[in-house]
């Protein structure tokens, strides 16, 4: 496994590999690795010849007051993980060569960005389409994998892609949890264990929705409303979106179909969490 810092060196590295015919699996992330991104992994390990991962704690994603110098860091474990998994090339940019003096250009995705996430994080996804960009640009892959877990984020990605007629399949991969339901996270660290305890309300609404739905539920604002009420039993949790939503446009739907998906984001202290379920689709266990 090559680990590669240097964005010329990755690039060379990379043309030369799609040159001899090899096909590129990428894997991008912010690293503190845990079982969800290694399902990536081990899916891009499947679809390439070639498995890259790049490891990057993309500082335009995140807004003033967020938590960028905070996030969980820990490049020497990622690499043991990784070379576990069989990447062949790890790539950990430095910040100013991404993002040199002068830096000034911007990939914007409309109308997918400024609902749900995009509410209390304008700017968010901004930064991320602008390095995902730049990482499939470095690197070329043939595939890139993402996960459901950023549901709205795989959303946007797949809207670039086609808009901008990038040469890259996108695939989204299922959410990862933990044995106990809580959809795996990097952010799960900061929880205290009274958050940790009531951020099980996340997939315990989605279950119950998931209950009404099979039971003959279709009027997303019965759905929303027992969701709600749900969440609303932890103390801890503060509420920043509920909705039902078209997969494809994230437009808000009154009806449930199989388009819809489930979307959550509640704070728990300081924490933000994401989680959300297509509502016609089983939800194990
Ligand atoms: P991050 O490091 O948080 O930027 O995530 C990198 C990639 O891993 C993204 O495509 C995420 O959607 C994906 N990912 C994060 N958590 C999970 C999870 N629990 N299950 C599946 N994929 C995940």
């Amino acid at each position: 496994m090559e680990i590669i810092r240097d964005v010329q060196e990755m690039q060379r590295r990379c043309g030369d590999l799609r040159r001899q015919g090899k096909r590129i699996a990428f894997v991008p992330t912010m690293g503190y690795l845990h079982e969800g991104h290694l399902s990536l992994l081990r899916e891009g390990r499947r679809q390439g010849d070639v498995l890259a991962l790049s490891i990057f704690v993309n500082p335009i994603q995140f807004g003033a007051g967020e938590d960028f110098e905070a996030y969980p860091r820990d490049l020497e474990r990622d690499c043991e993980l990784a070379r576990r998994e069989g990447v062949d090339l790890v790539f950990n940019p430095k910040r100013d060569d991404l993002y040199p003096e002068g830096f000034a250009t911007h990939v914007t995705v409309s109308g997918l960005t400024e609902t749900l996430c995009g509410e209390s994080r304008p700017g968010h996804f901004q930064g991320v389409t602008t390095v995902v960009c730049k990482l499939f640009n470095i690197i070329g892959p043939d595939v890139a994998l993402f996960g459901r877990k950023d549901f709205q984020q795989l959303a946007v990605i797949q809207r670039m892609a086609r808009d901008l007629d990038l040469a890259v399949e996108i695939r989204g991969m299922p959410i990862v949890r933990e044995a106990d339901g809580l959809a795996m996270s990097s952010r799960n660290v900061y929880l205290g264990p009274a958050e940790r305890n009531q951020a099980l309300a996340l997939v315990d609404s989605l279950r119950l929705a998931r209950r009404l739905v099979v039971s003959g539920a279709r009027r997303a604002a019965a759905v929303l409303d027992a969701v709600e009420q749900r969440i609303r039993r932890e103390p801890l949790a503060e509420i920043d979106y509920i909705r039902i939503c078209h997969q494809e446009t994230l437009q808000e739907m009154e009806e449930v179909t199989p388009d819809s998906v489930l979307l959550l984001a509640v704070r728990f202290g300081k924490t933000r969490l994401i989680d959300n379920h297509v509502l016609f689709e089983e939800l194990n266990p």
